[in-house]
């Protein structure tokens, strides 16, 4: 019985490991999904974040130009281009826009700015550029006049075809910082603008002016290098103005950096932002994954407590059907013949042990008078009186047809077992069932004692069974206790 239950049991364990082996791994599968999913929208919205400032910032730079190309075509209609007039025109010129200063400059270099300042600036590359006919926005440079740090935007001045000078308009990098994109992130990410090799021009950020002219590179190598192979393909990118999106670990936190070529210079924008900040509008879908999964495990918790107790009904049942007798539901004959023989050798033994064989006098004729749907419920009935006679500690059972056991335990007085024997016959002699009247029922029974007249079941079985057959050649409704002859 032990061996059967087990096996089951690992049978349904079995079932049981690989479901929720299963369980986990399509677990697993969809959060790798969400998470994949998740990111991929992180970085289109990255991705169209950068594109619109993007063509936001060239607008503006696209408009400063048309701004200072107005004022080229409307200086050179006057015949000298450093004339009082031009000067007037130009000393009005800043208010309401983004430039600092915009100055008229000659084909030697040499210009004067809208509050009448004189400069030189024939060896600028800017200028030098604009004289070949470029719009040029320059890189960074510390002005001539005072010193600071500026960017400047310049057109050249044509007359009949000819270049006759330039107007040139600076601002500060702050100014350009500040035109980048208002943050999306609510000022946990910020924008930068970068040349190719990813020296910050302009940053727009509170916490982190000091990273002007820095290497962004350098910035994101992080300790050990753990960057180096990401921050490798950005500089391919940037090489060769490509967009992307990149992700970085920096002080403890991991970074979304996304980029994208501004169209000038070889400038790159670049936008930063916290991993956590960007995916937090997705933290909703991590908290319903661990509700998911809690609800995952409090049903398969449930689940393995039911197969448990379905299983442990399913093993009592199956015991149960295997000891027991299924008409008169008390044991069959194999489990009495087991517990008889255990209780013999194991039990706590006190006193006598008396096994009763008791079988039904003349039932072949109950069968034949009544029927043998009635003599079924004759033999129901005897297994009944049994049960109420015997006490819950004595082992009863049907042996098979009309014939019954019984071992009765730890008995003080062989008369008690006879007092017993007695009662049993006048109450099967009191029966009365469906139309089989008082009377017409009748047992022998045989007896044998323990440790008298066997010590183990076969030795007592054998006693028994001849002292029942005693009992019908002295013409049954009587009992027979082995070497003893007593009538009822
Ligand atoms: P005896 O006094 O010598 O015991 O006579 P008997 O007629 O009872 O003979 P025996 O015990 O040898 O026969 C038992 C009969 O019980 C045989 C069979 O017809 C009947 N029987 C056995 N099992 C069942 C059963 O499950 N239901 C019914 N109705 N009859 C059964
Ligand atoms: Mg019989």
């Amino acid at each position: 019985m032990k061996r059967l239950k087990q096996y089951s049991f690992w049978e349904y364990m079995r079932v049981l490991l690989v479901f929720i082996a299963g369980l986990a791994v399509s677990l697993l599968v969809f959060s790798y999904n969400v998470q994949v999913r998740t990111e991929q929208n992180v970085e289109e919205l990255l991705d169209y974040n950068i594109d619109h400032q993007q063509s936001q910032l060239k607008f503006m730079l696209n408009t400063q130009f048309i701004y200072l190309g107005n004022i080229a075509d409307y200086v050179a209609k006057e015949d000298s281009l450093m004339c009082e007039k031009n000067q007037e025109l130009l000393s009005c010129m800043t208010q309401d826009t983004l430039f600092h200063a915009i100055s008229i400059i000659d084909t030697d270099g040499n210009g004067v700015t809208n509050d009448g300042k004189e400069q030189k600036v024939a060896d600028r590359d800017y200028f030098k550029r604009t004289m070949k006919g470029e719009e040029v926005l320059s890189d960074p440079l510390y002005s001539s006049l005072d010193g600071k740090r500026r960017v400047v935007l310049s057109v050249p001045i044509k007359k009949n075809g000819e270049i006759i000078g330039a107007v040139a308009g600076s601002f500060d990098m702050v100014k350009l910082s500040q035109i980048l994109f208002e943050d999306v992130y609510q000022g946990k990410g910020y924008p930068m603008i970068t040349t190719w090799e990813g020296k910050i021009i302009a940053v727009e950020s509170d916490e982190i002016k000091d990273l002007q002219d820095e290497n962004l590179f350098e910035i994101y190598q992080g300790k050990f290098g753990r960057n180096r192979e990401r921050l490798e393909s950005a500089r391919q990118d940037f090489k060769f103005h490509r967009k992307n999106c990149i992700k970085v670990k920096y002080k403890k936190q991991a970074y979304y950096i996304a980029y994208e070529s501004l169209g000038y210079n070889q400038w790159m924008l670049c936008y930063t932002v916290p991993v956590s900040v960007a995916s937090e509008e997705y933290s909703f879908i991590t908290v319903y994954e661990y509700r998911l999964l809690g609800a995952v495990i409090v049903g398969v918790l449930i689940m393995l407590l039911v197969l448990w107790k379905l299983n442990q009904k399913k093993q009592t049942d199956l015991i149960n059907r295997a000891q027991m007798d299924s008409m008169t539901n008390i044991l069959n004959k194999s489990s009495i013949q087991y517990q008889i023989n255990d209780w013999l050798q194991h039990g706590e033994k006190e006193g006598i042990q008396a096994l009763l064989m008791l079988d039904l006098d003349q039932f072949k004729n109950i069968n034949d008078t009544y029927g043998h749907a009635l003599g079924d419920e004759v033999i129901k009935a005897a297994a009944k009186v049994l049960k109420d006679t015997f006490r819950s500690s004595d082992i009863v059972g049907r042996a098979g047809g009309d014939e019954f056991m019984v071992l009765m335990k730890n008995v003080r007085w062989d008369k008690v077992i006879e007092r017993q024997l007695q009662e049993l016959c006048h109450k099967f002699e009191n029966l009365k069932i469906g139309s089989i009247p008082c009377g017409a029922i009748h047992c022998s029974i045989g007896a044998a004692y323990y440790p008298d007249h066997g010590m183990n079941f076969d030795e007592l079985y054998h006693y028994a069974d001849e002292a029942l057959y005693e009992a019908k050649r002295q013409g049954r409704n009587t009992y027979v206790i082995y070497h003893q002859e007593k009538k009822a």
